[in-house]
């Protein structure tokens, strides 16, 4: 038995889905990347959704559309995922990490502004395994400089943020639909927004650059004419990986709802062990699980045990700025202290709504022994 750190669910009707799509005369660009769309925004209450190719596109797109280019900094947490700094880089801008909270593992307001420059063009704030940042200060900031936010949502399909549901803010907020994350398309990603010139930007860059609308043409050059009027790219999503994405989103509310319950018998279960802190839910957050992480003290040997009993346990995050890729190209004397401190502590277990509860206690089980142990 191998129990992974995260997983797709697939059910018959999803497959149904994509077989349907097999059939039909678009297998991309057609109906279907439409429809998807239009479900995921109204889930979310955003005004426009653009579809792409994964999520590190829908991050690159909306870099893209905020207008970053060379000579712009923007500042992001250390403490995610390489791509969330990455696209910074593919627009020829420097990324500045602003160390994070302690207690949320989210980046933190005080220390964004210690980084604010001239140069500073917009934020990426990451809602770390699902728990939304603190927007208000974040919106406060980016008010008073001027500054684009584009947030990191790649956990926080469906989490709420004082009542309201993460992809309905000022800005631009990015998906994934990895298999991992909380609905899948195998790849896949997403971009939404209010704003209607992001999205006329984002539906250019998706596919080269290029328009055929004819109110955004130059010129009427007769009925095959198009325009290239940006360096865009093909991240275009294909019909029958949005099909997939349709299907899934009918069983979005049970996924987080299971994710909630399973994360919440992991708190019940750890809450009396001396020597494992649990996650910190802050004030008005209600986070959707992407992942459920500990700290432990002695981290290597409570990783090992568990990967030797069959637990895909995985470390998130290293510190991006720690990679050997950013050491190299201008990161070396970069430190947060405290993304450091929790990388060398945190350790995320098993969650997907898959996981059943016998799993879930052997997991447990195991835990409460490594920790013992050490
Ligand atoms: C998964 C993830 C991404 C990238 O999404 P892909 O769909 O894998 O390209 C970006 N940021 C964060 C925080 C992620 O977890």
């Amino acid at each position: 038995m191998y129990i992974p750190y995260g997983t797709q669910s697939i059910s018959e009707e999803d497959i149904q889905a994509v077989v349907k799509v097999l059939r039909s005369d678009y297998l991309t660009t057609g109906p279907v990347v439409k429809e998807f769309e239009e479900k995921v925004a109204a889930y979310t209450g955003a005004k426009y959704a653009v579809a792409v190719s994964s999520g590190t596109a829908a991050l690159h797109a909306a870099c893209f559309a905020a207008g970053i280019k060379e000579g712009d900094e923007v500042i992001t947490s250390p403490f995610t995922f390489a791509a969330s700094a990455n696209c910074v880089l593919y627009c020829g801008a420097e990324v500045v990490f602003a160390d994070i909270d302690r207690k949320t593992y989210n980046i933190s307001p005080e220390e964004i502004e210690k980084k604010i420059t001239p140069c500073t063009k917009a934020l990426i704030p990451v809602h770390y395994a699902g728990q939304p940042c603190d927007m208000d200060a974040i919106y406060g900031i980016a008010g008073k400089h001027n500054l684009a936010v584009i947030q990191d949502a790649a956990h926080a399909l469906g989490a709420d943020y004082k009542g309201k549901r993460i992809g309905k803010m000022p800005g631009m907020a990015v998906l994934s639909f990895h298999p991992v994350k909380h609905i899948t398309t195998g790849e896949g990603g997403m971009v939404l927004t209010d704003n209607e010139k992001y999205y006329q930007r984002l539906l250019l860059f998706r596919s080269h650059g290029i328009t055929r609308d004819h109110s955004l043409l130059h010129r009427d050059g007769g009925g095959w004419y198009y325009e290239q009027q940006a360096l865009g790219y093909n991240y275009r999503i294909t019909d029958i990986q949005c099909a997939l994405g349709i299907s899934q989103m009918d069983r979005l509310d049970s996924f987080i709802s299971r994710r909630r319950l399973l994360a919440g018998r992991y708190d019940e279960a750890f809450k009396e062990i001396k020597g494992i802190i649990t996650p910190y839910q802050a004030e008005g957050c209600n986070s959707s699980w992407h992942l459920y992480t500990i700290q432990v003290e002695n981290r290597k040997e409570v990783f090992d045990s568990l990967r030797k009993a069959g637990i895909g346990v995985n470390v998130h995050y290293i510190p991006v700025y720690m990679h050997p890729y950013y050491r190299g190209h201008g990161y070396r004397d970069v430190k947060c202290k405290n993304a450091e401190e929790v990388y060398s502590h945190i350790i995320s277990l098993p969650l997907y709504p898959g996981l059943t509860e016998e799993q879930q206690d052997y997991v447990i089980g195991k835990v409460i022994e490594a920790v013992d142990e050490v």
